[in-house]
């Protein structure tokens, strides 16, 4: 984890969903890159602040006249706008990835940068939620004209199009997780989530893991508090005193009021 994003950057605000694009730019973000996005990654992996916060895409806590980042067609409430500055010039058939493609390093940081912004607002990682506008279209029914960022990696050319570039994105971030430093100050009282804790399997411990029946990455002891971020099915996307994220099985969790 070499990334950091300092906590001005994210200011209190209730979002849900975190979109990643590419400018279809240069690799250094220009004035209009930075009027567009939340977080701006120029080619050399270097987070740039774009110049509307991220709480202006809450309409709750939009302040008069503040500018919204229009990232999104109709799906910028409640979203984080990430963009890749990259692309310009590209052509998608035949493909030309253009002078200024996108970057390994890029990507790397972007992960990161997800990471962090997905501790810092309690979003879970999954297609509806943390995804490239590639995917807004496909994962969230909302129409969109023609997007192909991210459908391709100039770097790895084996994986292609916006599901396989999407779910490479999402297992990249989950792993960065388990690293990412805690958010920095706590979220508003109208966000906490609901919490629990975990009972019902001393002496034995419950098996916290990397996806829902995924991988057991960790053990919980009974007693131990968590937040509860997600669901899916039975399985509970969850965080742990330590700031750790991962999914356990329902049926061990009580209600803590
Ligand atoms: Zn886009």
């Amino acid at each position: 984890m070499s990334v950091s994003i300092p906590a001005s950057w994210m200011p209190d605000a209730n979002m849900r969903r975190i979109h990643v694009h590419w400018t279809a730019g240069r690799h250094k973000a220009n004035a209009t890159d930075l009027k567009s996005y939340h977080v701006l990654i120029e080619g050399d992996g270097t987070p740039r602040r774009g110049g509307c916060p991220i709480s202006a895409n809450d309409p709750a806590r939009r302040k008069p006249g503040e500018p919204r980042a229009n990232h999104t067609l109709n799906a910028n409430s409640h979203s984080i706008g990430i963009s890749l500055c990259c692309m310009f010039g590209a052509q998608e058939r035949p493909f030309d990835a253009g002078a200024e493609p996108l970057t390994e390093a890029q990507w790397q940081s972007m992960i990161e940068t997800v990471a962090i912004l997905c501790k810092r607002y309690g979003i879970p990682v999954t297609p509806e939620t943390v995804l490239t506008h590639a995917e807004v279209q496909p994962n969230l029914s909302i129409a969109q004209r023609n997007k192909w960022d991210i459908t391709v990696l100039p770097f790895d050319r084996g994986t292609l199009g916006a599901q396989a570039v999407g779910d490479k994105m999402r297992r990249e971030v989950a792993a960065a997780l388990d690293t990412a430093r805690p958010p920095l100050g706590q979220p508003p009282d109208s966000m906490k989530a609901p919490r629990f804790r975990v009972s019902g399997v001393a002496p034995s411990t419950l098996n916290f893991r990397r996806g829902p029946d995924g991988e057991i990455v960790g053990a919980l002891p009974e007693g131990t508090r968590v937040e509860r971020l997600g669901i899916s099915d039975g399985w509970w996307q969850v965080r742990t005193p330590a700031g750790h994220i991962g999914w356990v099985w329902h049926s061990f969790l009580r209600a803590i009021n």
